[in-house]
């Protein structure tokens, strides 16, 4: 048992006074914290508990038509929001297909942005894993590592990202809202994660204090409405973290692609944003040959880090099927399986 100490923190300014001590660690549902502290990973001398900050559990509209999800908005009361939904479905369908029912009731929003790596050398504290012991070496790079990652990896950690939140986010430019002792500033989601390079111990934008108290879905992803999906392809049909995940948005005026957002997960150790993919659908027809020249330039840096070659072919043809499910129309009702990519299209050839 590792002693810590608690605090409740009623006030933002409380709250980041407190977690800007060496060694604090916030506590919001602790799905993630909670685990990683049992099995010694992470070791906080201070925890400070957000749960009962005013204010942070509110969806609201704001007056520029962007929407303001505080981070103790649970995962599930957002998904099933209708109007959030609705507006934002890449978003629900995300959440939905992520953990389990239970862990969507607890889980909070901005928790789930900062949830750590599924590598499960990171877990075992007898593995040796620069991102846990900074130095201490990587053993997925000669263990099991078939479900690491094809982009942006580093000989340093070939982890991957765990969320499927934050890969709908990047898709949509989603702003993150962040408190300090300095005050408040915005972080863009595709910017709040780090590359491992040679300090895969330091995950995100953060620094040391910093409070998530917010996200913002900005009111320009309205525009995609019409035409937005995340398939995720998992070991089981539930409570799975993504072998590889496609979000998927497009604006189509007549035959043409006015624009595209692509962002895949379980590829690299952040929600990985296809800028080239998108620049190539711009202006193009929503064909089949359009999404595989898409798909291509999407993963034309990927390499495998290990046992994953096959993620870099799965990954090609779920973002066809993602695009192609996307130009079909976001479904009038969310599917029975979120995020399932195996309900076919008519007339579409299961195997492609
Ligand atoms: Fe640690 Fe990263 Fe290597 Fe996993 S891949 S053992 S998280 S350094």
């Amino acid at each position: 048992m590792n002693r810590f100490d608690y605090i409740r923190a009623t006030t933002i300014a409380d709250a980041v006074a407190a977690g800007s001590q060496d060694g604090a660690a916030y506590l919001g549902a602790g799905t993630n914290l909670l685990d990683l502290m049992k099995g010694g990973v992470t070791i906080p001398s201070t925890l400070v508990d957000i749960t009962k900050l005013p204010g942070l559990d509110r969806i609201e509209t704001l007056d520029n038509n962007d929407v303001r999800i505080g981070a103790l908005v649970k995962n599930a009361d957002l998904a099933f929001k209708s109007e959030f939904a609705s507006n934002f479905p890449v978003v629900a369908e995300a959440l939905l297909s992520g953990a389990s029912p239970q862990l969507r009731n607890a889980a909070t929003v901005g928790g789930n942005l900062l949830q750590r790596t599924r590598c499960r050398y990171f877990y075992d504290t007898a593995s040796a894993c620069n991102k846990r012991a900074p130095g201490s070496g990587c053993d997925a790079r000669g263990g099991d590592n078939r479900l690491h990652a094809v982009l942006g990896w580093s000989e340093a950690c070939i982890a991957t990202h765990p969320s499927d939140f934050c890969v709908a986010l990047a898709a949509l430019d989603a702003i993150i809202e962040v408190e300090s002792r300095e005050g408040r500033r915005d972080i863009p989601i595709v910017d709040l994660h780090r590359l491992p390079g040679d300090h895969p111990d330091i995950e995100t934008m953060l620094t040391p204090g910093e409070l998530i108290v917010a996200v913002r879905v900005p009111a320009a992803a309205r525009a995609l409405t019409r035409h937005q999906r995340y398939l995720k392809v998992r070991e089981r049909t539930s409570y799975a973290f993504a072998v590889v995940s496609v979000a998927a948005a497009l604006d189509i005026d007549g035959r043409t692609i006015r624009a595209a957002r692509l962002a895949l997960g379980g590829v690299a150790l952040k929600p990985w944003r296809a800028d080239a993919a998108e620049t190539m659908l711009i202006g193009a027809e929503p064909t089949r040959a359009s999404f595989e020249a898409a798909a291509g330039a999407a993963l034309a840096d990927a390499t495998p880090s290990g046992d994953n070659g096959y993620k870099i072919e799965l990954a090609r043809r779920l973002i066809v099927r993602g695009l192609a499910r996307a130009a079909a129309g976001t479904p009038d009702r969310l599917p029975a399986l979120p995020a399932s990519p195996f309900a076919t299209l008519a007339g579409e050839i299961h195997h492609g």
